[in-house]
Formats: C-alpha cells, structure tokens, sequence
C-alpha cells in the first residue's frame, strides 16, 4: 500500500569493535569474556578488560584466525535518499528535533532509533539500517538495545495482512535478527540469560568497575574487604593516567560487594588522601 516508510539510522559514535572476519561473531577475552580491542599497528589484538594479549587469536565459533574492526557505517543521509527517490518527501527525526507523528501520505522518515514519528495509519514498511555495526559493538548489552530499538520501530509498522513490511540490515543468522524475524524476544531473552550464565556476566552476576587514577584504583582495592568468590580482573591502563578494574561476584555475592566497595571508599575519604575512584554496579553500557 501506499503511505510513509520509516528509516532508522543509529547514531553516530559507536565505538568500533573486533569481530571474526569471516562469521563476525564479536571477539571476547578467553580468560575474563571481556571485549577485545585492536591497539597499535603491530600490537595484537588484546582485552580491554584484562589486556590479556592474542597474537594468535582464534575464532570460537568457525575457528577462523583473522579479526576485523567492524567500523560503523556510514550514516546514509536524508539527502542520500532524497537522490535515489526523488519526488518523495523526506522528513527528518531525531534527538534534537523530534517529531511527534506524521500523516498517512507517502514520505521518508528518517529518525534516529527513540525518535520515531508516529504514523496515522501505520508506515508501510521500515528499513532498520547498519543493523551490522549495532551489534557489533564492544558492549554487553549490544545486541538486546538492536532488537529493543528494532522491535520499537517495528511496531509502527502496518500487520504483515495489511502489507507491512520491515527490513533489517543485518546478518540474518545472527540470533537478535531471528527473534526480530519470528517476534520473539522472550526466546531471545532466555537464550542471552543463558549465555551471560555461563560466562559469569550480569545480569548472572555482578560486576563493579572501578575508573579513577591508577594509584587511586590501587588504594581502593587494597582497603576493600572483597567477599571470598569476588574476582578481581585488572587493573588496566586507560585513557592518559587513568586506570579501570573490574570486580565480578557471583549475584548472592553483589550485596556485600557493594557494601565492602563503599566502606572502602568511606575509609578513603575519611583519610583525605588521594583522589576519588568511581564505582558501577552493573553498568549497563560496558563491554
Ligand atoms: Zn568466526
Ligand atoms: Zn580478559
């Protein structure tokens, strides 16, 4: 049918994460399943979390040996489109300009995923661009934020009967695509649950990160009275002296590791000495 088609286009600024260059299965620590990241030119490829170090680093999925950056895409523009279907009206949504809905008459409406104009009648199809990118990037929680974004957008969209259409960017085996394709989240929810179990990762267990100056990272660790199955992983260097460690406890655990991080951090600022470190319980947007 006839009426508006809904573009979403990610934001800019995601960071580039590592993926297998043959099956794009995103690359994760052996040791700790953090995220790895591409350093030098000739460093190989290392843990953001532990910078434990892959000179000869391996798919686990297809056993293949060569990574990639999976840089995002470049964001198609309303012009873009405006050029390859001319005499269509495009509108634009986004952030800072946000429309609230359009009419039912042909147009493109590009916006950016929260930002979606509500359609009277229904878009008549969604295209979900640099779905590829989305779940790559070096976060836990990348690719349930795609299918929550993607199942947002979606749901805009006229029934399949009355000839809704979606199209998702994406490699199609990838699982948030399938639970798109089948209207599963709840299966897809089950199955990351279960992944994040066996790699001890949230919301399984819980995680401080700790980020301040290294010396300050340090001197917290040392004053905090860990429960006994907390594991330390780090510190790590990042950014110019700064430092980032992660503590992982199993869920049971996650009260008194909170409760040992602040009395710590209590002990600290009652010495007055040093500089202050900032802790994350379960951060939601860490690799
Ligand atoms: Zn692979
Ligand atoms: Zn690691």
């Amino acid at each position: 049918g006839r009426g508006p088609v809904l573009v979403q286009v990610p934001r800019a600024g995601y960071l580039p994460g590592v993926a297998c260059a043959r099956c794009r299965t995103p690359a994760r620590c052996g040791a700790c399943s953090g995220p790895l990241v591409l350093g030098q030119a000739d460093q190989p490829p290392r843990c953001a979390w532990c910078a434990t170090a892959y000179p000869s680093w391996r798919c686990g999925s297809c056993g293949h040996g060569t990574l990639r950056a999976t840089v995002v895409g470049v964001r198609r523009t309303a012009e873009e489109l405006g050029r390859a279907f001319p005499g269509v009206p495009v509108l634009l949504s986004r952030g800072d300009a946000v429309r609230d809905s359009v009419g039912a008459e042909p147009a493109l409406v590009v916006a950016t995923p929260g930002a979606e104009p509500v359609a009277s009648g229904g878009y008549t199809a969604a295209l979900l661009l640099d779905g590829t990118a989305l779940l790559a990037r070096p976060n836990l929680r990348a690719a349930e934020e795609a299918l929550r974004r993607w199942l947002r957008a979606a749901a805009l969209v006229r029934p399949g009967t009355m000839g809704g259409e979606i199209v998702v960017v994406a490699d199609s085996s990838a699982p948030a695509v399938q639970a798109l394709v089948r209207w599963d989240p709840a299966g897809f929810a089950a199955r990351e649950l279960a992944e994040r179990s066996a790699l001890h990762l949230p919301p399984a267990a819980r995680v401080a990160e700790l980020t301040g100056a290294a010396a300050d990272v340090d001197d917290l660790l040392m004053h905090a009275d860990l429960p006994p199955d907390a594991e330390v992983i780090g510190p790590v260097p990042v950014d110019d002296d700064g430092a980032r460690a992660m503590i992982r406890a199993p869920r049971a655990a996650g009260t008194a590791l909170a409760a040992a991080l602040r009395s710590a951090a209590g002990v600290r600022s009652a010495r007055r000495t040093g500089g202050s470190v900032r802790v994350r319980i379960d951060p939601v947007d860490f690799g």
